[in-house]
């Protein structure tokens, strides 16, 4: 199977040519079908890091985010630190090279002007700060079409990244594609990652 054969706009297709992307890796091959399907649904994917999940789950924000409005947070990517946060920042901002306005910012400690706020289409951050950040009104979650976590098995194991996770959730668009990616998802975190994700897709690598 081939990138071309999943439809990807053509600067995306460009960005995956400027990393050297030749072939979709085997989870890219199995989920992203399933995850830029119309209407969207939501998955729930177990992958070791190393199989190119980041690389998944970008492909599918990129491909959902309408750059007209490069200002408008559309997609929403939460992680359990902030240098996981700038990791998958970079990722997003390397495959997305060659989308004209394509603006990324990371929400973590620090890192958003008050006076502006989140001005951006794509967000990845952590969730206490994304929390702050909608509270304060300085971040409208209004418009999100997609919700990424990754590191789910940390993020809704524990205590208090699970409880900010929810609390996103409960000020983000019903509607919304949510994509769950972990390397592990114990029996408890499965089925709390059900809940969180109705009716997702599941996929084991
Ligand atoms: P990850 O599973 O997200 O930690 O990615 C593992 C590594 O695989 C990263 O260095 C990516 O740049 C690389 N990678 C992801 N997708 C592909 C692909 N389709 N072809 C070649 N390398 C890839």
């Amino acid at each position: 199977s081939s990138f071309e054969e999943l439809g990807l706009p053509k600067a995306i297709n460009d960005g995956l040519l400027a990393m050297n992307f030749k072939k979709p890796s085997k989870i890219q091959e199995r989920a992203l079908p399933l995850m830029l399907s119309n209407p969207p649904c939501n998955m729930i994917a177990q992958s070791q890091s190393g199989t190119g999940k980041t690389a998944a789950f970008v492909l599918t924000v990129l491909s959902r985010v309408d750059l007209s409005q490069p200002t408008q947070p559309q997609a929403l990517l939460l992680a359990p630190s902030r240098e996981l946060a700038r990791q998958i920042q970079g990722v997003i901002q390397t495959i997305g090279q060659f989308c004209e306005n394509l603006i990324v910012e990371a929400a973590i400690p620090g890192s958003i002007s008050r006076e502006t706020g989140v001005k951006a289409s794509v967000v990845v951050g952590t969730p206490g700060t994304v929390i702050d950040l909608i509270k304060r009104r300085q971040f409208d979650a209004s418009k999100l079409k997609v919700l990424v976590i990754d590191e789910a098995d940390n993020m809704l194991d524990q205590q208090g990244l699970g409880e900010q996770c929810v609390r996103v959730k409960h000020v983000i668009p019903k509607a919304i594609q949510i994509l769950l990616f972990s390397a592990t998802f114990p029996e408890k975190v499965m089925r709390y990652a059900e809940t969180f994700a109705p009716k997702a897709n599941q996929m084991k690598l």
